[in-house]
């Protein structure tokens, strides 16, 4: 009850809190993913408006999803998404699954999503659990087992769903995860505020800082990326990423991966370069300094290097662009960011 008074008071006025439709709650809990609030609102409010239904998103072509979920980052969100909106048009009849097991058998849906999908639109009594419940409940029972072992997820999925509303599950899980997100938060929670404090364990023993535990260290793949921006005055010339990696269906400059980091006299006589010099005049007009970019299991160091040639040859798996239709096609932020400092910097790009 104490929880539900907070929840009225104090929750965000967001448009999928609106709505049972299973769909609109199942782009918003995909969206939010590994994404904050402020960050996700404008991409799910562009999203339903270009695809307001299952239908119209399993129609969509992968580019211009691409083009849509561009910066958002985690693609293999968008590319599952729209592999489980066909899913439900060809072999659902376009009927958004009622049940937890068949909507958590659709293409990326995890046990959080589902959870939310069931209990916010449908009424099913399934506790969701994202990284603000664990905290939350850690917390005030003083759970110390480590939350990325499987004991300890155990531990905390017996927990919310003995806790769960059974009346009211949605209402529940939503009020659950924004009063982990806006008070129960990992640095600095707002335990003089707080409404369960009189039972908190962790405030009633001074550990709040110690909670949740965590044991794992995620470890970091540090990665070599050499992309050629290849051009002459009018055109460029761009690749999709195909194959299991990061970036999947989006567009990039030329790339060669070298298992370490180059010095310029390296890049100038890497094997690429001299391939290209034999295809006729190729002249380097720029070697970036390494951009380094973070993603959660990756760390790319990547360096830019800019080559004229009068006449383009794209090669296998590659395309020649006008430079006008730049913004047409969906890139990393990294590319993104290195094209448009090109055209802000006035280098004759568009
Ligand atoms: S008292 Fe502090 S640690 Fe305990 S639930 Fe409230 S905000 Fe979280």
């Amino acid at each position: 009850m104490r929880l539900y008074n907070w929840y009225h008071e104090h929750r965000r006025d967001l448009p999928w809190r609106s709505t049972s439709d299973p769909y609109l709650i199942w782009i918003s809990e995909t969206i939010l993913q590994q994404t904050r609030i402020v960050q996700g609102l404008p991409y799910y409010n562009r999203f339903v408006e270009r695809y307001p239904d299952v239908q119209s998103l399993a129609r969509s072509s992968s580019d211009e999803l691409m083009k849509i979920w561009e910066g958002l980052g985690y693609y293999s969100r968008a590319r599952n998404l729209h592999i489980a909106a066909k899913t439900i048009v060809d072999e659902m009849n376009g009927e958004f699954p009622r049940d937890y097991d068949t909507i958590r058998r659709l293409r990326g849906v995890g046990d959080y999503t589902a959870a939310a999908v069931a209990s916010i639109a449908f009424g099913l009594p399934y506790a969701v659990i994202d990284g603000n419940v664990f905290r939350l409940l850690c917390r005030y029972f003083g759970i110390e087992e480590a939350v990325d072992t499987a004991p300890g997820k155990r531990i905390v999925h017996a927990k919310a769903q003995e806790l769960l509303d059974r009346e009211n599950p949605g209402f529940h899980n939503q009020a659950v995860m924004e009063f982990g997100a806006l008070c129960c938060i990992p640095k600095n929670p707002g335990c003089g505020q707080c409404p369960l404090h009189p039972h908190c364990v962790a405030w009633r023993h001074d550990m709040t800082g110690l909670l949740p535990v965590k044991t794992r260290k995620v470890k970091r793949r540090i990665r070599h990326f050499l992309f050629f921006l290849l051009e002459n005055e009018t055109h460029l010339i761009l690749e999709r990423r195909n194959g299991n990696d990061i970036w999947k269906n989006l567009y990039q400059l030329p790339l060669v991966e070298t298992p370490q980091a180059l010095t310029r006299e390296e890049i100038l006589t890497h094997p690429f370069l001299c391939e290209l010099a034999g295809q006729g005049q190729a002249i380097v007009m720029e070697i970036t300094s390494p951009y380094r970019h973070e993603l959660t299991h990756q760390q790319i160091n990547a360096r830019f290097i800019r080559v004229f040639q009068e006449n383009l040859a794209p090669g296998e798996n590659r395309m020649e662009i006008k430079k006008k239709e730049i913004p047409k096609f969906a890139y990393p932020v990294l590319i993104r960011n290195f094209l448009d400092k090109l055209q802000i910097t006035g280098r004759e790009m568009i």
